[in-house]
């Protein structure tokens, strides 16, 4: 069972799991998520899409193996136009995500994210690093929800000996973002192509490290098929600031957008670089796209646009 099965990430992973074999079930809300995402596995035997919101409750099937808990607005943009819904899918979607679990034996992977590190004091960021959140702080709706569903994993492995997981997942993208997604791949690509300036707030001189997505579901599907707890940061360790990712961006388009700098959100990372070495160890995990390639490929799917995210390179 994969919840946010119809979301950016959730989508790829539904795609890799059935392609794998698997049997499928796909939960989603729609509400950031879009069904239209996985509307190529529609009519496979293997797959079944349920509406329904984890924060509510999740459906019963007769037996669960595996159960991958995304389902979460993930973008800042919207998250933070939807603070309370956040608040619920990270803290009631998780528990219900987990007593399914629990119920069924079946292994859980929670999709945390590095947003448990809030803007960090440590760099790059390693697993047993605490992070510097601001509690009531405008993105607090995302971070304390993640940082609770750590928790809550953590509770039911102590009291219940639930094999479940924490994988802190840093920035990603790929084929399958929304241009209205908010976040900066999908805005710079869509600006880039459009000719219209590239939004890069405050100086551009906060830094992120981009995975590519391929990268990021094999790296969950190690996770899930493994025993280990976690928490491992999943993420590609190439730094790079925002204004830099805009030149690449606007390379990799062929396009001739100006850059045009807007306000800094409030409490928006300074650098944020994942350690990897829990994943490599454990997992036997590490990256192969390059930044220049993955974006070459997105702009590529963008160009293209919109069909489900079937690049066959992408997952
Ligand atoms: N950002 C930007 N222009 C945009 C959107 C985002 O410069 O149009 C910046 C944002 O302020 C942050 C970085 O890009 O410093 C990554 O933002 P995103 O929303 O993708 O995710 P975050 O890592 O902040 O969760």
């Amino acid at each position: 069972m994969v919840t946010g099965g119809a979301g950016f990430l959730g989508s790829h992973l539904c795609r890799a799991a059935v392609r794998a074999g698997a049997d499928l079930v796909c939960v989603d809300d729609e509400s950031s998520g879009d069904r239209a995402n996985v509307a190529d596995l529609a009519d496979d035997p293997h797959f079944e899409f349920v509406a329904a919101d984890v924060a509510v409750g999740l459906p019963e099937r007769g037996s669960v193996d595996v159960v991958l808990h995304l389902a979460s607005t993930a973008s800042p943009v919207h998250y933070l136009q939807r603070p309370i819904a956040t608040l619920r899918s990270g803290s009631l979607g998780t528990l219900h995500a987990l007593e399914l679990a629990l119920t069924h034996s079946a292994r859980f992977v929670l999709a945390s994210t590095s947003e448990v590190y809030g803007d960090p004091l440590v760099h790059p960021q390693v697993e047993s690093y605490w992070g510097n959140v601001n509690p009531i702080g405008a993105r607090s709706c995302y971070d304390e929800s993640k940082r609770f569903a750590e928790a809550a994993v953590m509770a039911f492995r102590r009291e219940h000996a639930a094999d479940a997981a924490i994988a802190r997942i840093f920035n990603t993208y790929g084929p399958g973002m929304r241009t209205q997604d908010g976040r900066v791949v999908p805005a710079f690509i869509d600006q880039a192509l459009r000719g219209a300036p590239l939004t890069v707030a405050g100086t551009g001189t906060q830094t992120r490290s981009l995975c590519y997505v391929s990268d990021t579901i094999d790296a969950l599907l190690r996770l899930a098929a493994s025993d280990t707890a976690g928490p491992v940061n999943i993420g590609n360790p190439h730094e790079v600031t925002v204004a830099e990712l805009a030149e690449r961006v606007r390379r990799a388009a062929g396009s001739e957008s100006s850059i045009e700098h807007i306000p800094l959100p409030q409490d928006d990372p300074t650098r944020r670089c994942p350690d990897i070495s829990e994943a490599t160890r454990l997992l036997g995990w590490q990256p192969k796209v390059t930044l220049d390639d993955g974006l070459a490929r997105t702009v590529a799917w963008f160009r293209g646009e919109r069909q489900p995210a079937t690049d066959s390179r992408s997952a």
